[in-house]
């Protein structure tokens, strides 16, 4: 079977995939969300997991009532791609088996054809012209014929792998970042692995009867994925342009069962390994012109170290008997430049042979040795001829390619044959049998021309070609011809005669002793025992000594030609791959051909014609296709796509979400409102009850999140003001703890089926309202303030993921007659990964391993909060030790106290001293050492936290922030705080973890008023532009460097951090170290003394002085000063580029005030959002902690204790579903909870998670509980399960249990199911009662069982306990009982039957009962149609636009004044088209955490989510009488130039003039890329698409026929 993917879109515009793996038997299906694009898969059978395509797409389809728009037929999937408002899916739909049986099995394919699936989503996610251009681009990149994978085998390494298709070599993926979405949702297998490059293989004959097949394989790196003339030589990456391995794997194909002996050869091929580069400087020169950057073997050693670690044979037990033991990987560099006087390419020879020399000296190669070939290639060809060429570069290639030899070995089908395998043995669990190696290649030949093209790939053939008759020959096929005739010779002994044909010379004679037969060669006068043309093939790589003709006449050419044929392919495809065009120069490889001469004359026209093809190519396409590349491989998105989230949010409101109160309707509806939440109900018009004040609508979530947005569809008849003006939002863990989060958010008018985004923060306290300045900033004049360097006042909301209530309340406008109508509504958020943390037994001890780790942190509270961990910028940029020079390991001791300062966040300025301890990680850093440049900022290891924390508890952050704000005030008494101690005095506040709310407090309890700390306000507005789009662009700089250190350490020892170390940023006071240093940028201090330390010194990249720590800005200012530039993934630019890898310093006088204070506000920026992703990890953590408890968990024994769960839940079930677990299930109200009880969702959590032990119980005093649980969805619930807690029932504390069902939340609606007595059940079964007995862990929990007479279809089950005394009695025996145990209170608190000790208690609850699989509503489509017919009767009025005498735009067009004409109408409202601008993902320098954050997060949320932009507009009406009206609107965000139309709620007469300011977070906006070409992203601070200009247009109403008095008035 072979794997199928069909994409079925259905009429809604939903879309499904399905896939059928050949590798598995059953058939998943993958639902893409309509407006997010994120992917949806539960692995439940039925519901997403089918047995057979045809079942799925049943399900799908309905049984094909459900139409379908499109379906598509394919062969693979590829990748998938959410990118804002649209999603891509690529698929393969040909293939062709190019490989199409490895020996051991697997099938490698070629992409013949794909195809980009481009899915339409409804988010309406501000996105501009130019993403979306680039995102068509990247739809355009055409894939075919160049890509090829294995669905069961590891090809990206060397033949045979040892690893497994799970672990691929990350260097040869392409598609790594494209199938993330599958791995997200657990289908790991489901996205091929994607190789770009060229596999084929051929089958050829040998002399005799076994023939033997070839396959050339050839994968190409993506560390340089550039097209020609941009992708040259070395990039920050440490890869080169061009680079492919290429694996020339020979075997003799054999019926299963048997052994298959195969050999394998590599060897590479890429642009020289140094920093250069190449310009055109126009369609039509001949030459480019070729530099060399000022650095230029920077990343030369990460790249031979690389290849040594990939091509060191590392079992050498192998290698014992066939290599001579020298423990040297050898990497032999030919080189086929032109090296003659006066040619340009010399100086690239010259800078190779000095980077070799350079690499050898430094002695950090390790075992790897370079050797360097170079062979002109052009030259020797124009002056020996092509014959000769090729003899002499075997001359040069005979003795590596015989040291290095090719891998060989057996593969055996049975694994027990293998035990007697003499070599190494390489199996994995992806094919049935193993390897056994008899040998394998150690070392690499590396070919290598300028673009890695022609050349090489001509001399790469003839350098293989050696090796290929060699493995030929290992394996039994000869292809000599002299072997032919001497086998056809050996089958004519078996008619008893000799006579087999010798050489020219050679006579046969009998030895009349033995009488074996011996030969005389006459030629030479000697005997010989062997036959000579037997002995003539069993010498080694005997070829290499021969004459092209020799070769030629003496070897079988066929199999010679077939192998060259592969090669012209594969050279084709490298050439296209890179410069869009074939290759040139390939007739050479015809040179076995008889008629090759006949095509020399052709070749050479098609040769120039090729050249100018590829010319002109390059330089009109290369840079889009560059474009196209980087993003296909998830490069640079914060540039080409740079305001897509990372993790899109999730739509929670969707089935199994549902409505708590049906939703008045004008006609009965039978569903309650329920399509108002299902996408597939897009075109619904919910027409409200006439004249409702308002209407509320209860919305229960599927999952338990926190709320980030409400879309909604504007949805009404002819008249547009039916659809409602304004929305409340309350959201809550249950229905009786709701939080008003949103008031009054304006709805606009607009057309039917515009989709609105209502941005919702958390609740936001009331406190911090007040006290900060934001709150009061709409209705403050103060317009010209801009927040550009950072949010000073930010106002932090409540996060909370366990909100699963949101109950919104829709008001009318006051203009509107008829009854409110409704679309579409959906709620937006971030949820936890509950499933994975709570029920994969395989990612939950790793989730809890991290929880634990978090929670830790949290207990000890520490002043700087999370800060204390060493992921902190702070310590990377503090962390300083010693060893930069590279042999002074010796010599480090700890450093100076000032320095301790930075690193500990000391709070403490009188106690300087800290032991030399903290920081003595001189050791590790000359560790890491090994691959990267000494880094003197390194990241401290070891951080001291406790001593930090406990001065926290001492003082209190407050205390401590107010302390050191007194220290710097003091200095310059009587006068504010410069630029730097703001900034200082912020990052104490952000490492003290004050809120903007609590800081604001603080300083006003000592009479300071924050604003005049502001940062933001203490430098004019044009510096203030200029500094922030510094800062801006260090934060690109920051993303580019980390995304290529990422990519550069790929193939490489890990073990280096990626840290980001920009900033070199002290926030106390600090002075120069003295000493050594020659810059003094700041003054000495009394300390100088101390400082001998000579380790902390660097050298300024621009004066070149030797600069201490304390007078060195940080590496930040380096990329600022050097690369203004954006750093290209190519590296080069004419003035030579700049690698990630070579951080340099700049010390502070070398660097201007401005950007020493960009640095500063990079820095803050970055503790900003720490802090923000701190909060978040927090309310995850108490959100976890609500549902069980951490502390008690160990992680290792979490997967057992699931696993068991799971095992003891199924058998409660006895084939029943469970239909109350959460996350999908919850309680409706919250319920009283003991102090000391596990809290109250344990009840729910799945099995296995919560201290085993442990219970749920209500308080002492509560004689009555009642749960309402919202069960996962619309179900039949056949019963409910209580499971006993661990201590058991005793005859006080057995409840009676009463049960109802219902639908909605209205308690006359629900049905009452039944009542039992407890009491009576354990009487029956006495096991119930007292303790559980520790001993033993039971399959089957104690449980009592509720069947119901009947199941029952409902949603939500309430269960009320009640314990058998009624309240007065229990209060009397209490207080009896208190009395006496006054006097002996051992005796009855021993005693469990005690009622003292009675309360409800229990360990789950579980609901049992089969669920509705589909969202199976009742048919309202009758109820719609009728609904529909309320509308579209009232004749609309028009909107008319009034004319404005004059109108002036001033504070950067943020405010706009119009002044209508004189006798104008009065004014009812203003259409406002929706600005044209995006807010970027990236703004700030990467912090660790965002690596952390991309591997392993708990909550994935985006600091934009966290902390959302809103806009307001804020209208004033200045009446002729000189009175003002204001209105202030919350914009909702929407599509560029949507337009929205705000009814004022009163007409407004006798206006002189209307002033519109917008406001609100106008500095999170930038500007669309397409109006930014060749220019930074963010070079303008304050996005121009802000701007008011022809946004605005005021209007009144009036009937349409008006339209024709009046001519001069035209319709807005
Ligand atoms: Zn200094
Ligand atoms: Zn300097």
């Amino acid at each position: 079977m072979h794997t199928s993917v069909v994409v079925v879109v259905l009429e809604t515009t939903e879309v499904y995939i399905v896939i059928s793996l050949s590798t598995r038997r059953d058939t998943q299906v993958v639902y893409v969300d309509p407006t997010t694009g994120a992917l949806r898969y539960l692995g439940k059978h039925g519901e997403d997991v089918f047995d057979s395509e045809a079942a799925a797409l049943n399900y799908i389809t309905d049984g094909s009532r459900v139409l379908s728009k499109s379906t598509t037929y394919a062969k693979a999937l590829l990748g998938y791609a959410v990118l804002g408002s649209s999603a891509l899916l690529l698929v393969a739909t040909q293939l062709s088996a190019s490989v199409p049986n490895l020996p051991g099995g697997g099938c490698i394919y070629t992409v013949a054809e794909s195809q980009w699936i481009k899915i339409q989503l409804q988010n309406p996610q501000p996105q501009g012209t130019g993403e979306q251009k680039n995102i068509r681009d990247l739809a355009d990149l055409d894939i075919d014929g160049k890509h090829f994978f294995c669905e069961t085998r590891d090809v990206t390494r060397p033949f045979p792998s040892p690893m497994t298709l799970r672990e691929p070599d990350e260097e040869f993926v392409w598609n790594e970042c494209l199938s993330k979405p599958f791995k997200d949702i657990g289908l790991p297998g489901h996205c091929v692995i994607l190789l770009q490059g060229f596999a084929e293989c051929r089958n050829f004959g040998g002399a005799g009867q076994q023939g033997g097949l070839v396959a050339l394989i050839a994968r190409r790196s993506r560390l340089h994925p550039g097209t020609r003339y941009l992708a040259r030589g070395l990039n920050a990456c440490s890869g080169t342009g061009n680079e492919v391995e290429c694996e020339q794997l020979v075997w003799v194909p054999r019926k299963g069962g048997q052994r298959v002996p195969f050999s394998s050869y590599i060897w590479r091929r890429g642009t020289i390994p140094i920093w250069w580069g190449a310009e055109i400087k126009n369609a039509v020169s001949v030459e480019a012109e070729i530099y060399v950057a000022n650095d230029p073997y920077n990343g030369s050693l990460q790249y031979y170290q690389r290849l040594g670690r990939r091509y060191g044979n590392k079992s050498s037990e192998a290698n014992v008997s066939r290599q001579k033991k020298s423990g040297r990987v050898p990497v032999i560099c030919v080189n086929l430049l032109r090296y003659g006087e006066g040619k340009t390419e010399s100086v690239l020879v010259d800078h190779f042979k000095e980077s070799i020399r350079y690499m050898n000296s430094t002695g950090k190669l390790g075992s790897t040795w370079i050797q360097l070939i170079n062979y002109d290639w052009h030259a020797t060809v124009k002056l020996k001829g092509q014959q000769q060429t090729v003899e002499g570069l075997w001359r040069h290639l005979k003795a590596p390619t015989m040291v290095i030899g090719f891998s060989e070995g057996n593969y055996y089908d049975v694994r027990q044959q293998l035990s007697e395998c003499k070599g190494s043995v390489i199996c994995n669990d992806d094919v049935n049998g193993g390897f056994c190696m008899e040998s394998i290649q150690n070392g690499v030949i590396r070919f290598n021309c300028a673009d890695s093209l022609d050349r090489t790939n001509a001399a790469s053939y003839f350098g293989a070609l050696q090796v290929f008759v060699e493995q030929c020959s290992r394996l039994n096929i000869s292809l000599d011809i002299d072997a032919m005739f001497g086998l056809s010779s050996r089958y004519s002994e078996y008619d008893g005669r000799n006579t087999r044909s010798l050489p020219p010379g050679w006579e046969e004679r009998f030895d009349s002793v033995t009488g074996k037969s011996f030969y005389i060669d006459h030629n030479t006068r000697t005997t010989t025992w062997e036959h000579p043309c037997q002995e003539a093939p069993q010498k080694p790589w005997k070829r290499f000594d021969m004459a092209f003709d020799q070769f030629k006449g003496s070897t079988m050419l066929a199999p010679v030609n077939h192998l060259a044929e592969l090669f012209l392919l594969a050279g084709d495809i490298h050439a296209t791959l890179y410069t869009g065009s074939k290759a040139m120069h390939s007739e050479i490889l015809n040179i076995f051909k008889e008629e090759t001469g006949k095509f020399s004359k052709f070749s050479a026209v098609q040769n120039v014609r090729i050249t100018v093809q590829r010319r002109y190519q390059n330089f009109v396409n290369d840079s889009s296709r560059q474009k196209q590349l980087e993003m296909f491989l998830g490069l640079r998105l914060y540039k080409h796509l740079p305001s897509i989230p990372m993790f899109p949010l999730k739509v929670l409101s969707r089935p199994s979400g549902c409505m708590l109160k049906p939703v008045p309707s004008i006609t009965p509806m039978t569903d309650g409102g329920s399509s108002l939440l299902s996408f597939k109900r897009k075109d619904l018009i919910w027409v409200c009850q006439q004249g409702a004040d308002y209407v509320e609508l209860f919305i229960y979530l599927g999952e338990p999140c926190h709320v980030c947005q409400l879309l909604l569809t504007v949805s009404h008849g002819a008249e547009d003001s039916s659809y409602p003006a304004t929305v409340d939002v309350r959201v809550g863990s249950s229905i009786d703890s709701l939080k008003l989060v949103v008031e009054g958010a304006c709805i606009p008018q607009c057309l039917n089926g515009t989709n609105l985004l209502i941005p919702v923060t958390g609740r936001i306290d009331p406190e911090d309202l007040t006290v900060t300045g934001k709150s009061a900033r709409p209705n403050v004049q103060e317009s010209s303030y801009l927040p550009l360097l950072y949010d000073f006042e930010e106002l932090e909301g409540e996060l909370n993921f366990l909100n699963r209530v949101v109950a919104l309340s829709f008001h009318p406008s006051a203009v509107s007659i008829t009854p409110i109508t409704l679309g579409e509504i959906e709620v937006l958020g971030v949820s936890l990964p509950w499933a994975d943390m709570l029920t994969n037994s395989e990612h939950a001890s790793e989730f809890m391993e991290f929880l634990n780790k978090k929670s830790s942190i949290v207990h000890c509270d520490l002043g700087s909060k999370s800060f204390g961990n060493s992921s902190m910028p702070g310590n990377d940029s503090h962390g300083i030790d010693g060893s930069y020079t590279k042999s002074s390991s010796s010599v480090q001791t700890g450093g100076s106290e000032n320095l301790l300062d930075y690193l500990t966040g000391d709070f403490d300025m009188s106690e300087p001293h800290i032991t030399e301890n903290t920081f003595g990680n001189g050791e590790q850093t000359n560790f890491l050492d090994d691959g990267f440049d000494v880094n003197p900022f390194a990241p401290a290891l070891e951080v001291p936290v406790p001593k930090v924390n406990k001065q926290v508890e001492e003082c209190g952050s407050t205390q401590l922030y107010l302390k050191f704000f007194e220290s710097l005030s003091g200095y310059n008494k009587g006068k504010g705080l410069d630029f730097e101690q703001m900034m200082k005095l912020e990052i104490k506040r952000l490492r003290l973890g004050l809120s903007a709310a609590e800081r604001d407090q603080a300083l006003l309890s000592i009479g300071v008023i924050s604003a005049t700390l502001d940062p933001n306000r203490s430098v004019d507005y044009s510096y203030l532009l200029k500094l922030s789009s510094l800062a801006d662009n260090l934060a690109l700089l920051g993303h580019t460097v980390l995304e290529d250190r990422v990519n550069a350490s790929i193939g490489l020892e890990k073990g280096s951090e990626h840290a980001i170390d920009f900033w070199n940023i002290s926030e106390n006071d600090e002075s120069c170290y003295g000493g050594a240093c020659e810059v003094h940028a700041l003054s000495s201090s009394q300390a100088l003394a101390t400082r001998e330390n000579q380790s902390v010194f660097v050298e300024c990249f621009r004066c070149e002085r030797t600069v201490c720590k304390a007078c060195c800005a940080g590496k930040g200012a380096f990329l600022l000063l050097n690369t203004y530039r954006e750093l290209k993934i190519y590296g080069g630019s004419q003035s030579g580029g700049y690698s990630a890898l070579a951080d340099s310093f700049v010390c502070k006088s070398c660097c201007s005030e401005i950007i020493k204070r960009a640095l500063y506000v990079d820095y803050v920026r970055v503790l900003h959002s720490l802090r923000r992703k701190d909060r978040s990890e927090k309310a995850a953590l108490s959100a976890v902690n609500q549902v069980c408890q951490l502390e008690y968990r160990k992680a290792s024994d979490l997967s057992q204790s699931i696993q068991f769960g799971q095992r003891q839940l199924k058998q409660i079930l006895d084939g029943e579903e469970s239909l109350a677990e959460f996350p999908y299930a919850n309680f409706l109200q919250m319920v009283e909870t003991a102090n000391d009880s596990e809290p109250l969702l344990s009840l729910l959590a799945p099995f296995g998670t919560g201290e085993y032990k442990s219970y749920w119980k209500a308080p002492q005093d509560n004689t009555s509980v009642e749960f309402s649980i919202v069960l996962g969805g619309l179900s039949d619930v056949a019963g409910v399960a209580i499971i006993v807690s661990s201590c058991g029932y005793s005859t006080s504390d057995c409840p009676i249990v009463e049960i109802w069902a219902s639908n909605k939340i209205h308690r006359e609606d629900r049905t009452f199911i039944g009542k039992w007595d407890v009491q009576d059940i354990i009487s029956s079964s006495p096991q119930l009662c007292g303790p559980e007995k520790s001993s033993r862990l039971s399959e089957e929990p104690r449980h009592i069982k509720f069947h119901f007479p009947n199941p029952i279809r409902c949603r939500i089950i309430s269960i009320k306990m009640t314990l058998p005394h009624n309240g007065s009695r229990s209060t009397k025996f209490s207080e009896e009982f208190n009395l006496l145990s006054l006097d002996d209170s051992s005796v009855y608190e021993s005693k469990p039957t005690n009622p003292q000790n009675s309360f409800i208690h229990a360990k789950r609850i579980v609901v049992f009962g089969s669920s509705l699989r589909k969202e199976v509503g009742p048919d309202t489509s009758g109820g719609i149609m009728r609904m529909k017919s309320y509308l579209d009767r009232s004749p609309p009025l028009g909107r008319f636009r009034i004319p404005v005498e004059a109108e002036r735009l001033r504070d950067n067009d943020l405010v706009l004044e119009q002044y209508p004409l004189a006798n104008s109408p009065g004014i009812a409202g203003f259409r406002l088209d929706f600005f044209n601008v995006i807010r970027p993902r990236v703004t700030h320098s990467p912090s660790s955490s965002e690596l952390d954050m991309r591997k392993f997060s708990l909550t994935r949320m985006e600091d934009r989510f966290v902390n959302p932009a809103i806009l307001y507009i804020q209208v004033t009406v200045v009446k002729e009488s000189g009175k003002l009206v204001v209105e202030e609107y919350r914009l909702p965000e929407v599509k560029a130039n949507t337009p929205l139309y705000f009814d004022f709620p009163d007409l407004q007469q006798d206006a002189r003039c209307v002033i519109f300011r917008l406001l609100g977070d106008v500095t999170a906006f930038v500007d669309d890329i397409s109006e930014l070409e060749n220019l930074n992203l963010r070079n303008l601070p304050l996005a121009s698409g802000l701007s008011l200009s022809n946004k605005i247009k005021l209007y009144y109403y009036a009937d349409t026929y008006e339209m024709g008095k009046i001519g001069s008035l035209s319709a807005v």
